[in-house]
């Protein structure tokens, strides 16, 4: 459970997203470790049980972002299952035959690439909105440990976030 000032993700998973986060141990996609993986099949969120609370936390976020951005437009999941992988495995879309094309294959590298990024900065958003980011900033005196604590988030993702609302 969150502590009074943190975002309380899984409870936005469950009840805006209306979806289930799962937490499975050494979660994988054939061999490989997936630190989260949204599966519209499912209608659940797939969260490495290993990982550490503010890990899983981002990768909570993170997925939202897959849900909210991709999802809802996309085609593709629609046509390969789940590819919205916190980490790409060999997926279906992988081993598709007609990807031999290499200029394809880099832009469609290129297009996952822009869309983690995206589900990052979703993640970034959601777990430190600015209001609160300044907000607890304040009460902590400026004292980066703490302020990660309060939020529930790590020190390096804090310290992208402080950079983006100009607090660093
Ligand atoms: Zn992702």
């Amino acid at each position: 459970m969150p502590n009074d000032r943190a975002i309380d993700v899984e409870r936005i998973v469950r009840e805006f997203c209306k979806l289930e986060p799962m937490f499975i141990p050494d979660l994988n996609l054939t061999g490989k470790p997936l630190l989260g993986l949204f599966s519209p099949a499912l209608n659940a969120i797939l969260v490495n049980d290993c990982c550490i609370d503010v890990r899983q936390r981002f990768t909570i976020a993170h997925e939202i972002g897959h849900v909210q951005l991709e999802h809802r437009q996309g085609n593709a999941s629609s046509l390969f299952g789940p590819e919205t992988l916190e980490i790409f495995g060999c997926t279906e879309e992988d081993e598709d035959l007609s990807s031999m094309d290499e200029v394809r294959a880099e832009s469609q590298a290129k297009l996952r690439r822009v869309k983690e990024i995206r589900a990052n900065k979703f993640a970034s958003h959601l777990l430190m909105p600015g209001g609160l980011v300044r907000q607890v900033w304040r009460e902590e005196r400026a004292n980066l440990e703490q302020v990660a604590s309060a939020l529930m988030v790590s020190k390096e993702a804090l310290g992208y976030r402080l950079n983006s609302v100009g607090l660093s």
